[in-house]
């Protein structure tokens, strides 16, 4: 509970009280708005209920939190009351107000928002008086009563299928009427609808709509503040790791408006392009409209920009004198307020440092700034953007690094469409490019249906009219989103940018049969779970599954991966086991192999039919035999790996996994293997059954195997000094690190390192020559890092295998976990997926004790991790503040791992 005993902030042209630097207090919203009338920028003014008033009400309820701002909230309307000339509740010349919710992080359409509040039956009529225009007037109450009806009084949709009620006899009557858009209806019709709408209410809901303007306010000031429990800004909250503690804000501010006729517009715009980053100031409006029409894709709306207006037409395939008639842009049609425009978000770009998302209102030729953020933007924006400011003198490097986040660099790494397959790509629709990549999967069309999908492991695209808040957790999990409606600002659109997420919107070609679940363009039609692709980079949608190939990585990433080279400290390996992958994660800028698994080597063509000849074998004897015919091929490996890797460490894994994984379980392939070895099945089948444990990943596996069979560390090694004695023959510069895995005691280890260094110097003297390599081992087991100083004093480097030991520390195996686990992490037990995010408390313990001990008696020793946590974030910079020398992770992962690492160093 706060102490404080001020609520309530004020803001507009004679006072404000906030800034931006209070979004903690006032929510991001009412913090910018605060900061934009400080920069003198025109805003209706108003004020902010502060979140601790959110967090009153949660804890403490209604009647609490109305005694503790009442006073407050009275003086701030006298306020706006005061700077707009007009009064609340004023029957010939109401002041109307909108109530905006505004949390400290941007959810954008999370929570809701009322406007026009303060109208009734004979302020509808003094409005309609003073301005002249009866029409705007039933038009701003018709859209009143539909809001409060749905936010504050609850009249929703009852089931999916279901369309929204207001929706339904606003269709009825346009029908009625035989027109198209909501702006053809005339003051009558919207009379008429008010009139039903409230009728519709007193039946649904058994109340009459309020007609007492403080009653309204109040009622909607707590509907903001229950929003912000409401189910879809939880699910966004959950998958944006915001605290549900946080509360939100509500800011009330005097109305303008945008649909006062042929001279008013409303619209959202980006300082830059928030798909590819480039320096473009671009956005969208629509003449004649309110709120959230230009984001809710009732309209088409029209480009802010002349230029950008172009590049639409030639999307949406609209000529230039249709254009030019029906979409003008704003440059065109309203240049002066367009010259503001640009003077505004010039402004705002250069004082906030970023990137901004802008929404506006013109009211009769008057221009309105109604919010300013920092904008969602794609990966590769993020990565242009904090560059291109860089390069502009904008921001430094520090800022630059820490602009990208991590992750989101996977948006650039994903996968295009390949140009050959693209070729044979029927094309069946074509949209707006709404955030870029490429996907195919089966359509499906409801996002809880996506989300039922995925868990199955299917590919889905998510094929909706429009999207709503209440489809976040679909789009999610979808491949891709392709929407019949909306533009670029439309909900689709940014939420998908904001989750790196291919979309295409505004396919109008495209119809949604929600009840007989289908989509049809033209003459065609698809069924649910049929398969379509999307380019979300041109807005096409093709028929069927596409190929796909690797990105190109833009300049604008090497200049991000050459900052973050400049700045971390920790180095980035890659797990790799072929010539090919070490390859990549070359490209992408490892500094060396921190695993290479052996044993993935052994499952490929023929190989596996050696191994399973060692392991059927009955002595010693047999085993070698079957070990000779592994060598070359192991050898042949190696020798690619140190050849790409030239120069940089490669870290090679002995033998790890059970033998059981290496022969079939199933009767069939018993059969199969039974005849290929030239034995009977009754042998195979016997021999399988003894390798059986119970528990495999605690059974007869790691350095234990090579312990008890040391010929196949023989061959390992063996094969791993011919190697590197060949590529080094060749002209390349192998640097050997030999790895033994699962080591508990420094005995285990002696027992392995004496085969291997007996081993190297064999083949050294067969040669007549020699390389110097390190003997090291893994830290995977819980006593290994009890006992790290003892084995320290043996092995020459460490490599913390986190993903054993997590499992091993933690008590569950991962194959095991997917039971309960993701209920632990809803409940909160534990805070992060332990094998993904390492957990710093309990297994970094673990970590940070064997790198002390380690160091106690090396002090040069070198130390890595090369488990799964090496690609995270999260665990990065845990690994940075512990010490370690390097991270070892997927070639993918290589650039987000160097950029977390960069971000870890900066913040020391
Ligand atoms: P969200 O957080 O979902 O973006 P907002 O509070 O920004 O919701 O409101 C949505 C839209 O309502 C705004 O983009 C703007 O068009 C309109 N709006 C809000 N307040 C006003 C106002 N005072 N005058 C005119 N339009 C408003
Ligand atoms: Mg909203
Ligand atoms: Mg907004």
């Amino acid at each position: 509970m706060s102490t404080a005993n001020k609520f309530v902030y004020l803001f507009g042209s004679i006072r404000t009280e906030g800034a931006a630097a209070m979004k903690n207090l006032l929510g991001g919203k009412g913090a910018n708005l605060a900061e934009m009338c400080r920069l003198g920028i025109p805003v209706p003014s108003g004020f902010t209920i502060s979140t601790e008033s959110c967090t009153e009400f949660t804890e403490r309820g209604q009647q609490h939190v109305l005694a503790l701002i009442d006073s407050e909230v009275r003086r701030g309307v006298a306020f706006v009351e005061h700077e707009m000339g007009k009064r609340f509740g004023d029957a010939n010349d109401p002041l109307l107000l909108s109530v905006r919710s505004g949390a400290r992080a941007s959810m954008p359409g999370m929570m809701d928002t009322i406007l026009n509040l303060g109208l009734n039956d004979q302020a509808v009529a003094g409005l309609a008086n003073r301005t002249g225009n009866e029409r705007f007037a039933w038009d701003s109450y018709r859209r009143f009563v539909q809001m409060y009806g749905d936010v504050v009084m609850g009249l929703k949709p009852v089931s999916k299928e279901d369309h929204d009620p207001f929706e339904v006899v606003m269709d009825m009557v346009k029908a009625k009427r035989g027109v198209r858009l909501d702006t053809e209806l005339d003051a009558g019709d919207l009379k008429e609808l008010v009139a039903r709408f409230k009728a519709l209410i007193r039946a649904r809901i058994g109340r009459d709509f309020p007609v007492d303007p403080w009653e309204q306010l109040w009622g909607a000031v707590i509907s903001v503040f229950e929003s912000w429990n409401n189910d879809r800004a939880r699910v966004y909250r959950e998958l944006n790791d915001i605290p549900q503690s946080w509360g939100t804000a509500v800011n009330v501010q005097a109305m303008v408006f945008g649909n006062l006729g042929d001279g008013s517009a409303t619209g959202v715009a980006f300082t830059r392009d928030a798909g590819t980053g480039e320096d473009l100031f671009n956005g969208e409006f629509l003449v004649n409209a309110q709120g959230e029409d230009v984001v809710a894709g009732i309209r088409t709306p029209q480009q802010v920009s002349l230029v950008g207006s172009r590049r639409w037409a030639g999307l949406a395939m609209v000529g230039e004198d249709e254009r030019r008639t029906s979409y003008p842009s704003l440059e065109e049609l309203m240049p002066n307020i367009y010259a503001q425009l640009l003077q505004a978000e010039t402004k705002l770009e250069n004082h906030f440092k970023d990137m901004q998302d802008l929404e506006f209102t013109i009211q009769q030729g008057r221009l309105w700034m109604l919010q300013t953020r920092s904008g969602k933007r794609t990966g590769a924006a993020m990565v242009r953007i904090a560059i291109e400011m860089l390069q502009q003198g904008m921001i430094d490097e520090k800022t630059a690094l820490m602009r990208v986040v991590p992750d989101r660099l996977n948006d650039l790494l994903h996968p295009i469409f390949d140009t050959q397959a693209l070729k044979e790509a029927q094309v069946i629709a074509r949209g707006l490019p709404a955030s870029p990549g490429a996907a195919s999967g089966q359509i499906v069309f409801f996002a809880d249906e996506a989300d039922d999908a995925a868990r199955q492991g299917r590919a889905v695209i998510l094929v909706r009219q429009e999207t709503s808040p209440e489809d976040l957790r679909g789009m999610s999990v979808a491949k891709g989103i392709l929407t019949a409606r909306g533009g670029m600002t439309s909900h689709a659109a940014v939420v998908a940018r904001g989750m790196g997420k291919c979309c295409v919107s505004g396919a109008g070609a495209v119809h949604v049969d929600y009840k007989a679940r289908r989509m049809t363009i033209g003459q065609q039609s698809w069924a649910e779970g049929e398969w379509i692709s999307l380019n979300g980079s041109t807005g096409e949608v093709f028929a069927g599954r596409i190929a796909t190939r690797d990105a190109e990585l833009s300049g604008d990433f090497g200049a991000l991966m050459a900052l973050a080279s400049r700045h971390q400290r920790l180095e980035v390996r890659a797990n790799a086991d072929t010539p090919e992958e070490a390859a990549l994660a070359r490209k992408f800028g490892a500094t060396g192999i921190g695993l290479c698994r052996t044993e993935h080597m052994f499952f490929e063509g023929g190989r596996i039919n050696a191994m399973r000849e060692m392991i059927l074998a009955d002595d010693e004897a047999g085993r070698r035999r079957a070990l000779a015919r592994l060598l070359p091929m192991q050898r042949a490996d190696f020798e690619g790996l140190f050849r790409e890797m030239s120069d940089l460490p490669v870290t090679i894994r002995l033998l790890d996994p059970p033998l059981h994984e290496f022969v079939p379980h199933d009767e069939a392939g018993q059969h199969v293997m039974a005849v290929e070895m030239k034995v009977s099945p009754g042998k195979i089948r016997m021999r399988v059954e003894e390798l059986h444990e119970f528990n495999p990943m605690l059974g007869h596996r790691g350095c234990r195997l090579g312990i008890t069979y040391p010929e196949i560390t023989e061959m390992q090694s063996r094969a791993i000094f011919e190697a590197a004695l060949d590529a080094q023959a060749r002209g390349s510069n192998p640097k050997v690190e030999v790895m033994v895995p699962l080591v508990g005691s420094v005995r285990e280890f002696n027992a392995q390192a004496a085969v291997i260094r007996r081993t190297a110097a064999q083949v050294f003297a067969e040669r007549g020559a020699q390389l110097p390599y390190l003997l090291g081992t893994m830290i995977e087991t819980p006593r290994a890092a009890l006992v790290a100083d003892s084995i320290g004093k043996q092995a020459e480097f460490f490599s913390f295998g986190t993903n054993d030991l997590t499992q091993m520390t933690m008590g569950f195996s991962r194959d095991d976990a997917g039971k309960f686990l993701p209920d632990y992490l809803k409940m909160g037990i534990y805070e992060r997926e332990p094998f993904r995010s390492i957990d710093q408390k309990g297994v970094g313990l673990l970590v940070a004790m064997a790198v002390e001990k380690g160091r106690s008696v090396r002090p040069d020793i070198e130390i890595g991790v090369c488990g799964e946590h090496g690609g995270d974030p999260a665990s990065v910079a845990f690994f940075h503040r512990t010490g370690l020398d390097y991270v070892s992770c997927s070639p993918f992962r290589v650039p987000i791992a160097r950029l977390a690492a960069a971000q870890a160093a900066l913040g020391d």
